[in-house]
C-alpha cells in the first residue's frame, strides 16, 4: 500500500485526490496532509483519514511541506501547492528517491534544470498531474525513444474569442468564469490569460526533454483531446476524455500500471460531439506569448515570468487591477531583466525576488 503525502489538501487538486482515494480504499494510504491557511477543512480532513502527519503553512511555515514531503511513510508527494512555494518540497522528494505527482508547474518553470539534477540525484520520479502532461505520458509510455513533437491542447479560456480591448476590460467574475474545467482560481485566471498554456509548455519542454520548436499549442474549446504525440513515423497518438482532474490524478498515483475507477464520467463521441481546433490568438493572448519566448530564453527568463505572472494575478484577482495589466506587467518585467543561466537554488531565488519587486513597482 503505497504511502501518499499531499502538499495543498484542501485545494482544488487536493479535495480531487482525496475522492479518488476514497474511492480506492485501502489502496493507498493517506500518510501526510498540509494546507496553507484553511484550519476546518484540514481539521475535517484529518478526522477522516488520520494521517501521521498533518501542519498548516500558515503556522508552521514552509518547513512544514518538507516535513510531509519528507515522511519515512510517504512513497508518493502529491504536490498540489499553488505558485513557487512548492519548489523546495519538490527538490527535497527527489533526492529522497520519492515519486512527486507533479500539480505544482510552477516549480518546473522555475527550476527545471534543478528538478531535472534532482530526480538523477536520487532516483525519484517526476510524473505530470496536469492533464495535458498527464496525455502525454500516456501516449509516450513504452514508445518514448520515437517521440519527435507534441501538441497541448487549450480550451482558449473564456475569452477565446473576445477582442483584445474588451478582454483588456474583463472583470474578475468574466476571468473566474472558465468554460470546461473547474479548477483553483489563481490557474483559473492563468487558463483566461493562456500564461498557463506557456508554462505548461516550458513544463514539457522539462518533462519530456523536447526542443521548444517541438512543443506545438493547439486551441481546442470542447477539451476532450488532452494532447497529441507524434512519432518519428508520423503516426499521431491522442489521450481523450471528458474534463476531470480525477483521471490524471489517478495516473500519476498508479503509473505505468491503471486502477479500475468508475468514479470519473465514461467517454461517449457522440455525446462529445465535433472537436475543433483552432489557432492560439498570440497577438491577443500576449502572456502565452511572453511565456513561451521566455522559455525558449532559457536561464532566469522563466523564472521572471512565473514570478511577474504571480504577482500580477494576485493583483487582478484582489481587484486591484484590470485583466490586461497582467500581460503588461510580464511583459515589462521581462523587457527589464537579462537572463543569466540557472546555476544553483540561489540563482533561482535572486531572479524570483528581483522579479516579484519589479512587478509590484508597475502594479498600484
Ligand atoms: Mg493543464
Amino acid at each position: 500500500m503505497p504511502g501518499v503525502a499531499i502538499l495543498g489538501s484542501t485545494g482544488s487538486i487536493g479535495t480531487s485526490a482525496l475522492a479518488v482515494m476514497a474511492r480506492q480504499r485501502p489502496r493507498f494510504d493517506v500518510v501526510a496532509l498540509t494546507a496553507r491557511v484553511d484550519a476546518a477543512a484540514l481539521a475535517r480532513q484529518v478526522a477522516e483519514w488520520r494521517p501521521r502527519f498533518s501542519g498548516l503553512v500558515s503556522e508552521g511555515g514552509p518547513q512544514v511541506l518538507i516535513e510531509a514531503a519528507l515522511h519515512p511513510d510517504a512513497d508518493i508527494v502529491l504536490n498540489a501547492v499553488v505558485g513557487a512555494a512548492g519548489l523546495d518540497a519538490t527538490l527535497a522528494a527527489l533526492r529522497a528517491g520519492k515519486r512527486v505527482a507533479l500539480a505544482n508547474k510552477e516549480t518546473l518553470v522555475m527550476a527545471g534544470a534543478l528538478v531535472r539534477e534532482a530526480c538523477a540525484e536520487g532516483g525519484g520520479e517526476l510524473i505530470p498531474v496536469d492533464s495535458e502532461h498527464s496525455a502525454v505520458l500516456q501516449c509516450v509510455t513504452g514508445r518514448e525513444a520515437g517521440l519527435q513533437r507534441l501538441i497541448l491542447t487549450a480550451s482558449g479560456g473564456p475569452f477565446r474569442t473576445w477582442e483584445a480591448d474588451r478582454m483588456r476590460r474583463a472583470t474578475v467574475a468574466e476571468a473566474l468564469n472558465h468554460p470546461t474545467w473547474r479548477m483553483g482560481n489563481k490557474v483559473t485566471v492563468d487558463s483566461a490569460t493562456l500564461a498557463n498554456k506557456a508554462l505548461e509548455v516550458i513544463e514539457a519542454h522539462y518533462l519530456f526533454g523536447l526542443r521548444y520548436d517541438a512543443v506545438e499549442v493547439v486551441v481546442h474549446p470542447q477539451s476532450i483531446v488532452h494532447a497529441f504525440a507524434e512519432f518519428c513515423d508520423g503516426s499521431v497518438i491522442a489521450q481523450l476524455s471528458f474534463p476531470t482532474m480525477e483521471l490524471p490524478i489517478l495516473y500519476a498515483l498508479t503509473h505505468p500500471e491503471r486502477l479500475p475507477d468508475s468514479g470519473t464520467p465514461r467517454f461517449d463521441p457522440v455525446a462529445a460531439g465535433a472537436l475543433t481546433f483552432e489557432p492560439v490568438r498570440t497577438e491577443v493572448f500576449r502572456a502565452f506569448r511572453a511565456g513561451v519566448e521566455a522559455g525558449r530564453a532559457g536561464g532566469t527568463a522563466p523564472t521572471v515570468f512565473n514570478a511577474a505572472n504571480e504577482v500580477a494575478v494576485a493583483a487582478f484577482l484582489g481587484g486591484r487591477v484590470a485583466f490586461g495589466r497582467i500581460a503588461e506587467t510580464i511583459e515589462t518585467v521581462l523587457a527589464a531583466h537579462t537572463s543569466e543561466a540557472v546555476r544553483d537554488l540561489e540563482t533561482v531565488r535572486e531572479a524570483d525576488r528581483w522579479a516579484r519587486l519589479r512587478a509590484m513597482e508597475e502594479l498600484p
